[in-house]
């Protein structure tokens, strides 16, 4: 790709089959180093051509201060990091939800190829947009955030299960209005983890890792003990083994704060853990067996 600043305000770039194609650059393109954009996308929209550039961000250098964070992302709480904030991306708004709809009904009622029709799918369209461009901006400043604050970020490995995980609950507790946020959240906040993660790894070059997590959320993280039961429901964890309470998005990304290894397991001698569970550990005969449920998926 072959682009060139002609002036302050004004670049050229040479588009396959076209030749040289100014632009006028926007306030943001003024301050963007335009020959590291690696591709370009011209586009028509509300009437105007657009050449949007890829470019990708300068690293953040590192906090230096030997900090990790780990990352669960739900549906629930799109991130919660193990620093015990949650993040949330923000999503259309109901009334903003209910505009759609209205307007996708306008066009279904009108009559085909009118002006009418035209319109109420632009404003579809634009309100789609409104969406994407909330996202964008939440991964930008959320990637920068994690960037700067941390020496190590660590990300679950992202599987189906897991982004599926929190809308629908488990059998016992199926999450509430599981269809609308199947529906709802699922596609657009997975565009939306995807890209979180590729732009900490752009501003964190190096210091990104990936833990395969299987049992982030059944895992207590002071103990270690794995126990579906511990799960209580979706909000909250309560360790059968040793008590500890904690929410649960929160122990999840601890879990995936501790890395690889993850946290050691419970050792067996009685008394262990503090706080005992007094349910599961009144009849404490001998040290028992460590038991561990492993659900089937
Ligand atoms: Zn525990």
């Amino acid at each position: 790709m072959v682009v060139q600043k002609l002036n302050r305000r004004w670049a050229q770039v040479k588009v396959p089959g076209c030749g040289w194609v100014r632009f006028r650059l926007s306030a943001k393109g003024k301050g963007a180093r335009l020959p590291a954009a690696k591709t370009f996308r011209v586009s028509y929209r509300n009437g105007q051509w657009h050449a949007a550039f890829a470019v990708v961000p300068e690293p953040i250098p590192a906090p230096g201060t030997g900090g990790v964070v780990g990352i669960d992302r739900g549906v629930r709480i799109t991130a919660a990091l193990s620093d015990g904030r949650k993040l949330n991306c923000p999503q259309l708004t109901v009334k903003e939800r209910a505009q759609i709809r209205k307007h996708q009904r306008r066009a279904a009622h009108a009559p085909k190829g009118s002006s009418r029709k035209a319109a109420a799918y632009a404003k579809v369209a634009g309100l789609k947009a409104r969406e994407v461009n909330r996202r964008k901006d939440w991964c930008e400043k959320t990637s920068t955030l994690l960037a700067r604050t941390y020496d190590v970020i660590r990300f679950e490995k992202l599987n189906i299960k897991n982004m599926t995980r929190s809308a629908k609950g488990t059998v016992e507790q199926p999450g509430r209005n599981v269809r609308q946020k199947a529906g709802l959240n699922r596609g657009t906040l997975a565009q939306g983890w995807g890209l979180l993660r590729r732009r900490t790894e752009q501003k964190a070059p190096g210091r990104v890792e990936d833990v395969p997590a299987p049992f982030t959320s059944l895992r207590c993280s002071a103990c270690g003990w794995i126990e579906k039961k511990s799960r209580k429901s979706q909000a909250d964890f309560v360790c059968v083994f040793c008590g500890f309470t904690c929410n649960a998005d929160e122990n999840a990304s601890i879990n995936v704060a501790a890395g690889q290894g993850g946290i050691p397991r419970p050792r067996q001698t009685a008394g262990a853990g503090g706080v005992t569970a007094a349910s599961s550990r009144s009849s404490a005969r001998e040290p028992q067996p460590i038991r561990v449920e492993i659900p089937l998926f």
